[in-house]
């Protein structure tokens, strides 16, 4: 067992909380916190995903003070305009410089009844436009108990990976959806076994290189008294954060995972 070899991404899932100028005000003390403990940004990928309506105002903070940060956006359409209330074009969050998309998190999944074939063209979408879908899938408690840990998910990325590129560039996320917001993680070695399971399934879908190059993260409960343990898996690639992503203290830590990863 070793770390991985891909550099790593820590994502921080803001859901709908922080407005525009709390999204501004978070950003910035995330950034001076990491560059208080002289952390080397080269050496952890730190993507935040704040609610549509922050989008453009952290975008401008980023790119004005040079912020090492990616910019995700929670969701996005099927479609890439045209009469659909209250959606949001790929197009658009393209010309926002967004870089990735989360699609498929199981609250979109459970609250908006997105089946795994909205979920298969909501990676279209984001394909279409360049942007980099962090595909979620993940069990419910029911799903652990009747199948064990790892058959709904990779059933659930197969469907999403139908059609994709070999080429593309795609981030997996792996958070079973008892461990969401729950306070009560996977074990690292459940966590391990299910993304070396979905990291076939991205071979055999994707091929070789692509298997060899693409992130998958882990989600689900996270925290800075966590991280290393997941982060020793050498199938984990990061984390997809929730709760903890909303602390600047704590996600700090978390983005600084290698100085107490131990390894
Ligand atoms: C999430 O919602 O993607 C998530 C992992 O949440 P939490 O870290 O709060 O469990």
């Amino acid at each position: 067992m070793g770390v991985s070899t891909r550099t790593p991404l820590i994502a921080g899932n803001w859901k709908m909380n922080l407005d525009h100028l709390q999204a501004v005000a978070f950003v910035q003390k995330l950034h001076w916190a990491l560059k208080d403990a002289k952390h080397e940004f080269e050496a952890v990928d730190v993507t935040v995903f704040p609610p549509y309506t922050d989008l453009r105002s952290v975008q401008t903070l980023i790119d004005a003070d040079k912020i090492p940060f990616g910019l995700g956006a929670q969701d996005l359409s099927t479609h890439d305009s045209g009469a659909y209330t209250g959606e949001i074009s790929g197009a658009f969050l393209k010309r926002l410089d967004v870089g990735s998309v989360i699609i498929g998190h199981s609250e979109r999944r459970d609250y908006h009844q997105e089946t795994d074939e909205v979920v298969a063209a909501k990676v279209q979408a984001a394909l279409r436009h360049e942007l980099v879908p962090v595909i979620c899938v993940g069990e419910t408690a029911e799903d652990l108990e009747k199948h064990g840990a790892s058959a709904v998910p990779v059933g659930q990325l197969e469907i999403a990976l139908e059609g994709v590129p070999a080429k593309a560039d795609i981030v997996v996320a792996y958070e079973p959806v008892w461990a969401i917001g729950s306070g009560q993680a996977a074990t690292p070695e459940q966590a391990q076994e299910v993304c070396a399971k979905l990291r076939e399934v991205v071979k055999a879908k994707l091929g070789e290189d692509a298997a060899a190059r693409t992130r998958i993260l882990y989600g689900g409960s996270v925290k800075a008294a966590n991280i290393a343990s997941f982060m020793r898996q050498p199938d984990v690639d990061g984390a997809l954060v929730g709760g903890a992503s909303l602390i600047v203290d704590e996600f700090a830590a978390i983005v600084r995972f290698q100085k107490h990863v131990g390894v």
